[in-house]
């Protein structure tokens, strides 16, 4: 049995969407080119007028934005509409860098919350739920992205915002939550928090949760889903494009949908900027397609992914992306290896360690050093140096047969790694700092 929010356009057939999509692109190009000096400026030099767009096999040939734009453009340079159209402004969480700002009108608000409202019945939701909003609230956008969504559903919304875990955990329990929503790591925690109070995965009432805003790993869901008995999804969106909500999963589970009639996605090649075919892995690039206050075309999102059009059984027929396979830039090269997070992550909790740790990364001696800090969970902590040396070599080896180079293990005691409540940081790169 499958739920939708929006039935009729979340199972559109291809064609349909397709229709739209020609639709609105043409609009929207037009809106931006009127209204946007930045990106006229952009088109002008790539000598594309708002005519030659006549549907969204022509928006290849528009220029790309990238988050250096949008720095460039801060706070106002993209804006497509009187600011007093507008009525919210929300913030990147700056993970990368700078942070950039994005408005949005009342219509822009309910397209997003829609979205969010979208992902949360794909999950079973309904009026029936009680929805813990642990995402934070403010500037942030997962907060306001699922509250909205919680409302549009009509479940009972539970304001709690990110940290404050022992309040979490009452009103999880005293409020009957039945669906949660934070970034994964802070979900671990409070797994994790909830077994240290003497908690069973089966005393509480959540049957779901919704998690995104960071890379996770399958093995990683499969934790969470574990301390806190529920079926955990993924909720994929940037700030820039509005917020969560721009993909989400179904049932299935094999990838997230992206909201075609709002979103149109590509994937190019990020070093050529080539547009790739569907089923490669590149960098997924989104443009608005009805966004009145904030219309980014063609940006760069520098999340590397893969879309899959294969019929989903869930009877969605919008197109999938999976999860990212991390950022472009959240690469780190390592004596010449490519090495992503999300890698390390897998082995670790292949070999049954928590997911607390920390990368850190240094140069000395014009050599890259390479790190990682694994806590040990109270069940595996020993007084023994010999026995926590093992465990380090075997550690090490898994580590070094899955990247190909050899990280320096330091497997810490139980609570010496600092908790995330909401993206963690799981890399130091002090090269940077030099
Ligand atoms: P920032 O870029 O400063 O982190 P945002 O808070 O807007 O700003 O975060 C958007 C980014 O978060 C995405 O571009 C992506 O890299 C990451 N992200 C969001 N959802 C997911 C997800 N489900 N899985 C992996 N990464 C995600
Ligand atoms: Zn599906």
């Amino acid at each position: 049995m499958s739920n939708y929010f929006q039935p009729e356009i979340e199972t559109a057939s291809r064609e349909e969407v397709l229709a739209i999509q020609n639709e609105k692109i043409v609009k929207q190009v037009k809106h931006v080119y009127e209204n946007v000096k930045y990106y006229r400026d952009l088109m002008d030099k790539k000598g594309v007028k708002p005519e030659d767009i006549k549907g969204v096999d022509d928006i290849k040939k528009l220029p790309f934005l990238t988050k250096d734009d949008l720095r460039e453009a801060y706070p106002y340079g993209l804006l497509a509409t009187d600011i007093k159209n507008c009525v919210r402004i929300h913030s990147t969480s700056g993970t990368t860098g700078k942070r950039v700002v994005a408005f949005y009108t009342q219509n822009d608000v309910d397209m997003w919350e829609e979205c969010c409202a979208r992902a949360i019945v794909a999950t079973g939701g309904s009026k029936d739920d009680v929805v813990q909003v642990a995402y934070g609230y403010g500037l942030f956008t997962g907060g306001a992205g699922l509250h909205g969504g919680s409302h549009k559903v009509g479940c009972l919304t539970l304001p709690m915002s990110s940290g404050n875990t022992d309040r979490q955990i009452q009103f999880m329990m005293d409020l009957n939550a039945t669906v949660l929503c934070c970034t994964p790591s802070y979900a671990a925690y409070l797994g994790e928090s909830l077994a240290e109070r003497g908690y069973k995965p089966e005393d509480n009432k959540l049957r779901a949760g919704i998690f995104g805003a960071e890379p996770w790993t399958q093995e990683m869901r499969e934790q969470i889903e574990k301390s806190l008995g529920i079926k955990a999804y993924d909720i994929y969106g940037l700030t820039e494009m509005s917020g969560p909500g721009v993909a989400f999963e179904c049932e299935e589970q094999k990838g997230m949908h992206i909201n075609e009639d709002h979103f149109y996605v590509e994937t190019i090649d990020p070093k050529t900027g080539e547009v790739l075919p569907d089923g490669s892995e590149g960098e997924i690039v989104f443009t608005c397609l009805d966004k009145e206050a904030f219309p980014l075309l063609r940006y760069r999102t520098k999340d590397i992914c893969i879309l899959n059009r294969e019929k989903c059984s869930c009877g969605r027929t919008h197109v999938r992306m999976s999860k990212p396979l991390g950022r472009s830039d959240d690469m780190m090269i390592i004596r010449g290896v490519n090495v992503f997070p999300s890698q390390i992550e897998t082995v670790l909790l292949q070999e049954g360690y928590t997911p607390n740790y920390q990368i850190v990364v240094d140069r000395v001696n014009n050599t890259d050093t390479f790190d990682i800090y694994v806590e040990l969970s109270s069940d595996k902590f020993s007084d023994k140096v010999a026995e926590i040396q093992q465990r380090e070599r075997d550690l090490n080896s898994a580590m070094k047969s899955m990247l190909g180079i050899n990280p320096k293990i330091h497997l810490v005691a139980p609570k010496s790694i600092e908790r995330s409540e909401g993206k963690a940081v799981r890399v130091i790169d002090k090269r940077k700092l030099h």
